[in-house]
């Protein structure tokens, strides 16, 4: 497979970088070809602004969805931009890897999709109209590959736990992997996360190292998470509720859109 990990740590140094390091021997020792978009070391420019957008004038105003459209339709978008997509076209998957900053991701990685997950490209594909909303939740244009996310965190486990203080890690992580990667089509796996690391000495460090590298050996086989698809009839058209009578009766929010159960089926899913 040939793999696209995205790095967002600013110290090489880092149990990141370990980690990432650890990540990439095992993938190419396992045949894959690996690509990394170290965005630190690539001062990758995070805000979307004007510049974004060189064929608009200077003093027009500045309408993003609108004009991510236009710079998709037309080949205008920045180079830098243009780069990353042409390394998710080549990739057969996606690694996002990052230590959890204020519950989600550092901003260096959210400004790299929100710049490079283009109107047209990864949003706003496929027929809009009251029967369709798009193609989008396990359809679009990134459909068929497979994506993941490697987290580190400074909190236990416990606290992460469906009961515990910080909300559950799955509801945490629910808008990238089902927000940021569902929706433009990726399978996505089960995030690999690393907790209590802010002490971690070398003697811990060997075990979190094998859990990754086995992770790695698998990424091609391990069952993605069973999130219902958009256009598989589990919801309604145009409302997008789930259909009554899908999910635990009482249930609501994130855990809605996982189809535990296997009602919806996926292989024959238009
Ligand atoms: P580092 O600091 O580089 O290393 C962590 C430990 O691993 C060190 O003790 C290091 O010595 C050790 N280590 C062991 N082996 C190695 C090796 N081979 N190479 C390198 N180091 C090794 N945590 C939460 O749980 N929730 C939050 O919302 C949250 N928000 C945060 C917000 C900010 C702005 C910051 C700075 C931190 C936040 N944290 C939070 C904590 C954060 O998630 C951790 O600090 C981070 O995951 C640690 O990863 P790192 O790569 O920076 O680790």
């Amino acid at each position: 497979m040939k793999v696209l990990l995205v790095f967002a740590h600013p110290e090489p140094r880092s149990l990141n970088g370990a980690l990432r390091d650890v990540a990439i021997r095992e993938l190419e020792a396992q045949g894959h070809e690996v690509r990394v978009s170290d965005l630190y070391a690539m001062r990758w420019k995070s805000a979307v602004d004007h510049a974004d957008f060189p064929s608009l004038t200077p003093d027009e105003r500045l309408i993003p969805v609108a004009a991510s459209k236009a710079a998709f339709d037309t080949g205008t978008l920045t180079e830098d931009v243009k780069v990353e997509i042409e390394k998710l076209l080549w990739a057969d998957a996606l690694i996002l890897q990052f230590p959890l900053w204020w519950f989600t991701m550092p901003a260096i990685l959210k400004g790299w999709v929100d710049r490079v997950f283009a109107y047209g490209f990864a949003y706003g594909v496929g027929e809009h109209s009251d029967r369709r909303w798009g193609d989008r939740y396990g359809e679009g244009t990134l459909a068929g590959k497979r994506a993941m996310l490697i987290v580190t965190a400074g909190g236990w486990e416990e606290h992460y736990a469906p009961r515990g203080v910080n909300g559950p890690i799955d509801d945490l992580l629910f808008p990238i992997n089902h927000g940021i990667l569902y929706y433009p089509g990726y399978d996505v796996l089960p995030p690999f996360v690393v907790f209590r690391v802010d002490r971690l000495d070398e003697t811990g460090f060997e075990p979190l190292a094998e859990g990754l590298r086995e992770r790695m050996r698998t990424i091609a086989t391990t069952p993605p998470i069973p999130y219902r698809r958009q256009n598989a009839g589990d919801y309604l058209v145009p409302s997008m509720k789930l259909r009554p009578g899908l999910g635990d009766p009482g249930a609501s929010g994130f855990a809605l859109h996982v189809d535990d159960a296997g009602t919806t089926d996926r292989a024959s899913a238009a």
